[in-house]
């Protein structure tokens, strides 16, 4: 924000103690109100204790603001995922209710795309960004194929948005403090889809293999696991910011992240095995890739 001060924060007498937990040391005096705050009530990344957050205007979410409109409100909510820390104050306002679109319309498509690539029985993607039918297939049966992995892909996001959202909503619950604009939901709402883009079942991951050569060598694979994890820092670093901003202290605020994290590890590879029946074999798709390589040079 443009009136946003830049002095110097700075720190609270000695012996002082927060004004909202009489228990706890202070740590910082609020540059705005002038109050005692300590480390779970200070939001450094917006320079305000915790009472001037609920207080103080902020700008909401593009997608929740009434003075922007269309496409403005849409990719501005894209943009602000590039700045996590800040943008995580403005889940401190507005009904998380106004999410629920905003997350079909990313999720959505991303989810079905993401099943697309790896799912289709009788579509080969890749090596070099080729689409080429697997046998000779009927067009019915392509669309079939398709719309079969598509659905694949919308159950695959819809499991791994919820296995990451349960464990994260109830845990900042538990940790934290309840506000009634519900932080924590809008940003699985605004973010989740920076979830399905990520990690090794992701849309980028799919995306990338796809416009790989052949067999790529270990540079160009590391190259593509590294692309692929960034968009779940992304995720992992706004729901951290988040927690924050629902009242969850510095190191707190990190479990309740890892953990949902580590559980999504864990169960991603089990929900795989439970489709696998329903998977193309990846040999029948490698040979009809060397097929084609060899009929064409
Ligand atoms: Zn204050
Ligand atoms: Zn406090």
């Amino acid at each position: 924000m443009s009136d946003e001060p830049d002095d110097p924060v700075e720190g609270a007498p000695d012996g002082a103690t927060c004004a909202e937990h009489p228990e706890r040391p202070a740590l910082v005096t609020c540059p705005r109100c002038g109050s005692y705050c300590c480390i779970a009530c200070w939001h450094g990344a917006v320079k305000r204790c915790h009472a001037c957050l609920l207080r103080d205007p902020l700008p909401p979410v593009p997608w929740a603001d009434p003075d922007q409109r269309g496409a403005a409100r849409f990719f501005g909510t894209l943009r602000d995922a590039f700045s996590p820390t800040q943008t995580a104050a403005k889940f401190t306002r507005g009904e998380w209710r106004r999410g629920i679109v905003f997350a079909l319309l990313t999720a959505l498509p991303i989810a079905a795309l993401s099943g697309i690539i790896p799912f289709t029985h009788l579509l080969r993607f890749g090596p070099l960004g080729v689409v080429a039918p697997i046998g000779s297939p009927s067009a019915l049966d392509l669309v079939l194929d398709v719309l079969q992995a598509a659905g694949l892909g919308l159950l695959f996001g819809a499991a791994k948005l919820g296995v990451m959202s349960a464990p994260y909503l109830s845990l900042t619950k538990a940790y934290g403090q309840p506000t009634e604009t519900q932080p924590t939901r809008q940003v699985m709402l605004y973010r989740g889809w920076l979830l399905l883009l990520g990690g090794r079942t992701g849309l980028v991951l799919g995306l990338v293999i796809w416009g790989l050569p052949m067999d790529p060598s270990e540079g160009w694979q590391m190259a593509a696991e590294v692309l692929s994890l960034l968009p779940l820092m992304g995720v992992l670093w706004a729901m951290t910011s988040t927690a924050r901003m629902a009242r969850v202290g510095p190191i707190a605020s990190m479990v309740v992240v890892l953990v949902p994290f580590v559980v999504l590890f864990l169960v991603e590879p089990l929900v795989l095995e439970l489709i696998r029946p329903l998977l193309p074999s990846s040999e029948a798709v490698r040979e009809a890739a060397q097929g084609l390589s060899t009929n064409r040079f």
